[in-house]
């Protein structure tokens, strides 16, 4: 057992068979970039990158410049696209990784080939667009200054325009639709307004794990996964499985009388005698506070609730209907434990924010160990 009071299970059996399953729903002629940002959602590129790799994915979207630095490390010697715009100095550092920038409006393109011109290079980008209203990067092609902005980004001489690509606000199918529908037209006037040979494979993109899974007239060339691989997606598809479970075990248990308050600001009453047990793991841990009082853990595959207004790396559950529990016992703060699950819905339900928020952030706080689950394959299921 590691010497950590908490600690990530990563299942590879998982991811792998979240990468076949959306391989086979999707038609062939679609490339699928398996998007490890954020170090893989929080579940360690070094896991993840070598399942992608033996896949034969050929694009992966990272964010940060460690990323691209890992993947290259480990052997991935296709295309990383960013998948935000960067700052100058990520750009010039990441050029020795071979990273296609995403370029967010013509200004920040301007930077982009700025870096470019000093290393007397040319550097591939994606051009965001604005077409699904994220109004967070994309140039805005109705606006009247968008034409311009296009011109500017497009005609600058150190800048190879390899994509076009726009990003959904919302994981609903008919907004998707909507946006894929004005990402189609004005994905073409971007397109109409390159000579013939700077058009020859240009790849589009703009959908995400709900959009490719939900609304076919997403996929343009290229889809961009994230959450289903990591089996936390919200399409409604099933099969895909989730691979990420946050464990700790039990340091404490004592039992306290009825009338008795719980942790800080006394705001946790007990109305009769429980037994509590500590659980060494807290809000410095990545278990925001915001989570006190209303999630749940398993022990023993029994779900009882985290009752006090928890601390910065303590916390204390209600374990009144487990007998005889002792110290050592196995905690899952997130993810199975026998036949119950606590779910990114539970999470999100207790704190109010979607799951990723949390788990992204575990996955650098707690050591991850590679784990082969024995559940049966989605092939096998089916
Ligand atoms: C995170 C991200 C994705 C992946 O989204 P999922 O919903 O996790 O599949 C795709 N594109 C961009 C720009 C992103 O930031």
């Amino acid at each position: 057992m590691i010497p950590s009071p908490g600690w990530i299970e990563v299942d590879l059996d998982a991811v792998g068979r979240n990468l076949d399953l959306l391989r086979d729903s999707l038609p062939q002629r679609v490339d699928v970039a398996a998007v490890l940002k954020a170090d893989a959602y929080g579940h360690g590129i070094d896991h993840v990158l070598p399942l992608v790799i033996d896949r034969g994915i050929g694009t992966i979207g990272v964010t940060g410049n460690d990323e691209a630095r890992a993947a290259r490390f480990l052997g991935f010697a296709g295309r990383i696209m960013r998948i935000r715009p960067a700052l100058a100095e990520e750009v010039d550092d990441a050029i020795a990784h071979g990273v296609e920038e995403w370029v967010g409006g013509a200004e920040h393109g301007a930077e982009v080939a700025r870096v470019a011109r000093e290393r007397g290079i040319r550097i591939p980008v994606h051009v965001s667009i604005n077409s699904t209203g994220l109004s967070r990067d994309g140039i805005e092609l109705l606006h009247p200054r968008g034409r311009e902005d296009l011109r500017r980004v497009l005609d600058e001489p150190s800048l190879r325009v390899v994509g076009v690509c726009s990003h959904f606000p919302c994981e609903d199918a008919d907004d998707v639709a909507q946006g894929a529908a004005a990402f189609q037209v004005q994905s073409d006037l971007v397109l109409r307004s390159l000579a013939a040979a700077a058009r020859a494979g240009i790849r589009r993109h703009c959908a995400t794990s709900f959009a490719a899974l939900t609304v076919p007239d997403s996929h343009f060339d290229l889809v961009r996964i994230g959450a289903a691989l990591y089996g936390d997606s919200t399409a409604p598809h099933p099969g895909f499985h989730p691979a990420f479970t946050l464990k700790s075990r039990v340091a404490a248990v004592n039992e306290y009388r009825a009338g008795s308050t719980v942790g800080y600001d006394r705001t946790h009453r007990l109305d009769r005698d429980a037994v509590l047990a500590t659980v060494p793991i807290g809000y410095a841990d990545g278990v925001q506070r915001s989570l006190g009082g209303r999630a749940c853990v398993l022990i023993r595959g029994r779900r009882l609730p985290i009752v006090d207004r928890h601390a910065m790396n303590t916390l204390t559950v209600d374990a009144t209907e487990l007998r005889d529990l002792r110290p050592g016992e196995e905690v899952v703060l997130y993810g199975r434990q026998g036949s119950d699950r606590i779910s990114s819905a539970d999470l999100e339900r207790a704190n109010g924010h979607i799951a990723a928020d949390l788990y992204s952030v575990w996955g650098r706080l707690h050591p991850r160990i590679p784990v082969r689950s024995t559940t049966v394959s989605h092939r096998d299921a089916v």
